[in-house]
């Protein structure tokens, strides 16, 4: 799909490469975790041991990549990347272990999209830093064990809870990421805006932000958007400020709230078709005809974090203030 805000990675995303933060005191926000990472790298490197397997989840575009990245940089050791689905055979996988050198970091993005076999291989591989495979099949078969450099496992997903037990509970570092403040994203906004050389007033910068869903790489794509506005068609000059940030936003349907087009579709369904629920989130997905995991995953989080929308146990719900910035009425308070 083409969401102008989604926060999930596109290709056009390409260049976002320039906007990310290179060191654990550029990045702006997660003060929780990025203290405590720091804390837990320089015991690592003061003793010249790997760092511990760290797990970083949190809804797409809050920053999983750029710490992994930090990390291997801040521990001044090699990085490798890749992701759950990419792996398809345990030879994939071990190829990759293989290679890797002392203390370097592995990231796997989307671990909990990982075949369960190749799961398997992880375990002891996290655990002793060894291997084992089976060669060759039926009675012929044997299994080798190969020793493995002491390695850190970066791994990413969206929602900790989709991982099987045995995994998550091998990560010693487990952290969550969470939803920028309009005061962290504008930070953010102005520093892409000094690196792409945009002149941007302040409260451009803050217009952006409060419109950014929460979400970084959002920012830095309203951001680009509303540069590509300002570089075409505009008459006068000078620094983009409030009143132009907002038109251009408001030519890509991004609202008051930061909400596009489809977090505006799955209010309106559950206000307009289920009288404000509780729906099952299937049901909406299929009406809506998108991906469940994509409800979930990147369309409710924000949504339930702003209190526009409720989780219940019997679906969605939706809370007053959903049905408020929907411009209706919610409807008689007995309907739960
Ligand atoms: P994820 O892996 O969680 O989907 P990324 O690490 O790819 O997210 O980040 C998405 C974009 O947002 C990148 O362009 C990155 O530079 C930017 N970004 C993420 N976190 C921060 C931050 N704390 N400060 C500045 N930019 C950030």
């Amino acid at each position: 799909d083409s969401r102008t805000i989604d926060p999930k990675r596109a290709d056009e995303d390409a260049p976002e490469a320039s906007l990310r933060p290179q060191v654990l005191a550029e990045f702006v926000g997660q003060k929780a975790s990025r203290e405590n990472l720091s804390i837990f790298i320089q015991a690592a490197r003061g003793r010249g041991e790997a760092l511990d397997h760290v797990l970083l989840h949190g809804p797409p575009g809050l920053g999983k990549t750029t710490l992994a990245q930090i990390v291997a940089r801040e521990l001044g050791v090699g990085f490798r990347a890749t992701s759950g689905p990419v792996i398809q055979r345990s030879g994939d996988l071990a190829a990759i272990l293989t290679n890797l050198q002392p203390r370097d970091v592995l990231f796997i993005d989307e671990i909990h999209r990982l075949q369960p076999a190749i799961e398997e291989i992880l375990y002891p591989a996290m655990e002793d830093f060894q291997l084992d495979l089976i060669i060759g099949e039926g009675p012929a078969a044997r299994s080798v064990r190969i020793d493995l450099s002491p390695f850190t496992l970066v791994a990413a997903t969206t929602r900790a809870g989709l991982l099987a037990t045995p995994l998550r509970d091998r990560f010693g570092i487990p952290l969550r990421l969470i939803f920028y403040t309009h005061d962290e994203l504008r930070l953010i906004v102005a520093r892409g805006a000094e690196k792409l050389r945009f002149a941007l007033t302040d409260e451009g910068a803050q217009e952006i932000a409060m419109r950014s869903r929460g979400t970084p790489r959002v920012a830095g794509r309203l951001l680009r958007r509303v540069r590509d506005f300002a570089s075409v068609g505009r008459t006068g000059s000078g620094p983009v400020d409030r009143a132009l940030a907002d038109a251009a936003l408001s030519r890509l349907e991004v609202d008051a709230l930061g909400l596009d087009a489809m977090d505006r579709r799955y209010l309106k369904r559950i206000a307009e078709h289920h009288h404000g629920g509780p729906v099952g989130v299937e049901t909406l997905a299929a009406a809506l005809a998108e991906a469940r995991d994509t409800l979930e995953d990147v369309v409710e989080p924000f949504l339930i974090q702003e209190g526009l929308v409720l989780r219940t146990s019997r679906g969605r719900v939706l809370a007053d203030r959903g049905w408020k910035h929907l411009g209706l009425k919610p409807p008689p308070a007995d309907r739960l």
